[in-house]
C-alpha cells in the first residue's frame, strides 16, 4: 500500500508536508505500523527522525521498540515542543505513543507538515475505559490520513478495536501492559452478549 504522502516524497516533486495518524487498540500493530513507513522512508534515503514521549519507560530509552522488536532508535522528550527545535534537517518525523504526549502535540504536528514535512503519529485512539486518549483525537482530526489499525478479540476472534483492562487500578497509564490487558472487540469489551449468528 501506497499511501499519497509516500508517493509525492518518492517520485522527488515539489515536498508538500503532511499529518499521518495510525491508531487502535493495543496489541493491533500501531508501532509495527510505524516502523514500517518509516523503514521505507529511509530506504527513499530521506532523513527520519523519530520521537517519542519520554514517560515510556517499558523498555529501552533510545528506541522504539515494538512487540516484536523491530525497531528503530529513536529520542525521548519531554514536551512536544522539544520535537519542533528536533526537527530542523529533518524530512519525515514519526511520532509514537501520541497518547502520552501533551496537548501542544497538534500544533506541533501542523508547524512541521507546513514546513513540508512528513508526520507520522502512532498511538493509542482509546483509553481503557473507551475513552478518546490525550491528542489522539485532534490529530485524527487534522490529518490528511488517519489508518485504524485491529488487534485479535481474545474472547471470539474478531477483530478488537478497545483495550479491556484486566487489573483493577483505575490510573489511566498503567505500565507493563502486557500481563494488564487484552484486546476485545465490541460486544466482549461491553460484555453485550449478542449472538452473531442468531
Ligand atoms: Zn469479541
Amino acid at each position: 500500500m501506497m499511501l499519497f504522502s509516500e508517493h509525492n516524497l518518492l517520485r522527488g516533486t515539489r515536498t508538500v508536508g503532511s499529518i499521518e495518524v495510525i491508531c487502535g487498540s493495543m496489541f493491533s500493530g500501531k508501532t509495527e505500523e510505524l516502523i514500517r513507513r518509516l523503514r521505507r522512508a529511509q530506504f527513499a534515503k530521506l532523513a527520519v527522525e523519530i520521537f517519542k514521549p519520554e514517560m515510556d519507560i517499558r523498555y529501552d530509552a533510545e528506541e522504539v521498540v515494538s512487540h516484536d522488536s523491530n525497531s528503530i532508535s529513536s529520542t525521548p522528550v519531554s514536551h512536544s515542543s522539544a520535537i519542533l527545535l528536533l526537527s530542523a534537517d529533518t524530512q519525515v518525523v514519526g511520532i509514537d505513543e501520541a497518547q502520552f504526549f501533551d496537548d501542544g502535540l497538534p500544533e506541533v504536528c501542523i508547524e512541521l507538515a507546513n514546513r513540508g514535512l512528513r508526520v507520522i503519529v502512532a498511538g493509542l485512539d482509546m483509553d481503557y475505559q473507551g475513552q478518546p486518549f490525550g491528542p489522539v483525537p485532534a490529530l485524527m482530526a487534522i490529518a490528511e490520513e488517519v489508518t485504524k489499525v485491529h488487534a485479535v478479540c481474545v474472547c471470539c476472534g474478531a477483530p478488537a478495536n478497545y483495550s479491556y483492562r484486566l487489573s483493577p487500578s483505575e490510573d489511566r497509564v498503567l505500565l507493563g501492559e502486557k500481563e494488564s490487558y487484552e484486546p476485545r472487540c465490541r460486544n466482549c469489551y461491553y460484555q453485550l452478549n449478542i449472538n452473531p449468528s442468531s
